[in-house]
């Protein structure tokens, strides 16, 4: 299960919230790396480029609604992956938390899995189609469903895993290979959403940490090679 964030397809100065090219070479990575190595992928993509429902409750818009605006922009988010995608020859399905029939098939978690063992990269859209959840979590409870072997959660601001603290204001961060969900919420690391991190305690399933948007990096993590850091 690989998690993207919605900024993750934004243009670099975030002018455009989907930039065409920045789609089209996360498309070329994944689907390298689906036409080489013996894989079933599942992907949740996020909304924040659109929107994010904390923003608008802030901004006087009620909280459910605003999160359901979210989830409507991870919907568009997953069909411009889902082009990309097939426009390189690789079968996919969008999958959406929310009916919108003429657009997406609804989420069916069987359905998902015969998805997957076709061969077809399943993109889960609408989150989980509850307000008040993040996508994070989505990507928790989809790879948790599905049984996923591992949730890589790629960043797309150039950190590439987790740090003894935060390396953008202190000089001594070390990234760490690997360390443990516990430690992940008592030092307060802020990789995912606590929910999430939770929930895949729970679930005994291991989190990949990565820059998603380091040249091979992607390959690399999908590989099973050591990049980023293992939460487990
Ligand atoms: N969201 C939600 N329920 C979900 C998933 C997402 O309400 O199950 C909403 C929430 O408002 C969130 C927005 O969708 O802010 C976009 O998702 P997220 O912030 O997780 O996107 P990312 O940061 O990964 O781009």
């Amino acid at each position: 299960m690989l998690k993207m964030s919605g900024e993750a397809l934004a243009s670099p100065s975030a002018a455009e919230a989907i930039d065409g090219a920045v789609v089209e070479r996360l498309a070329g990575d994944i689907v390298s790396a689906c036409q080489e190595l013996p894989l079933e992928l599942a992907i949740v993509v996020g909304g924040g480029n659109i929107w994010r429902g904390t923003t608008g409750a802030a901004e006087g818009i009620d909280r459910a609604t605003s999160d359901t605006m979210g989830m409507l922009g991870t919907v568009i988010n997953a069909l411009a992956l889902q082009s990309a995608i097939e426009r390189l020859g690789q079968p996919t399905r969008v999958l959406s938390a929310i009916h919108m029939q003429e657009v997406a098939e609804p989420y069916i978690r069987r359905r998902a899995v015969r998805h997957l063992e076709k061969g077809r990269v399943v993109i889960f859209a609408a989150g989980m189609g509850n307000p008040y959840f993040t996508t994070d979590t989505s990507a928790a409870l989809r790879a948790a469903e599905i049984g996923a072997a591992m949730l890589l959660k790629g960043t797309h601001s150039g950190v590439d895993g987790v740090y003894s603290a935060d390396p953008k204001l202190d000089a001594t961060a070390e990234r760490l290979d690997t360390v443990s969900f516990m430690e992940v919420v008592r030092r307060d690391l802020r990789v995912m959403d606590l929910t999430a991190v939770t929930f895949c305690k729970d679930n005994g399933l291991p989190v990949l940490v990565f820059d998603l948007l380091a040249e091979g990096a992607l390959r690399r993590a999908l590989a099973g090679e050591e990049i980023g850091t293992l939460i487990r």
